[in-house]
């Protein structure tokens, strides 16, 4: 789930449509003119800028997958940006194990929550941890 949206598709900003950037770039080449939707509404990349608000239906879905999980990993971040900070606690406070990998501090290192912490470049360390939990299956 991409809870701060993606750059892999444009969003009307008016009626929310969302479609392939790929066309809306040709066009601005070809004509130099902002692309706009078929509603009129401006677009921009689908992803969620400082000042928005998340999708409450991704919020919502996002929420819900955490508390039925049974294993949280929070990957590459500082955790400082809510509401989707509380995601992985909404997890863990139903007692799963709640995993941490990032290079810096987070604000997620002091909880009780918290069953490991690593400190890493989540690219040189997850990808091998993940083969490793394959291969003992
Ligand atoms: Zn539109």
């Amino acid at each position: 789930m991409e809870l701060h949206g993606t750059n892999s598709q444009v969003e009307c900003q008016t009626c929310h449509q969302r479609s392939d950037p790929e066309p809306h770039f040709s066009y601005f080449r070809e004509t130099r003119r902002s692309p706009i939707c078929g509603c009129g509404g401006f677009l921009k990349p689908a992803t969620i800028s400082f000042g928005q608000n998340l999708r409450p239906e991704d919020l919502s879905r996002s929420e819900d997958a955490a508390s039925h999980a049974d294993f949280v990993i929070a990957l590459g971040s500082t955790l400082s940006v809510y509401p989707a900070a509380e995601i992985p606690l909404l997890a863990a406070r139903n007692g799963v194990p709640y995993a941490i990998i990032n290079r810096g501090a987070t604000e997620h290192d002091v909880l009780p929550q918290v069953t490991i912490r690593m400190e890493d470049d989540v690219e040189k360390v997850f990808p091998p941890a993940v083969a490793a939990a394959l291969n003992e299956r």
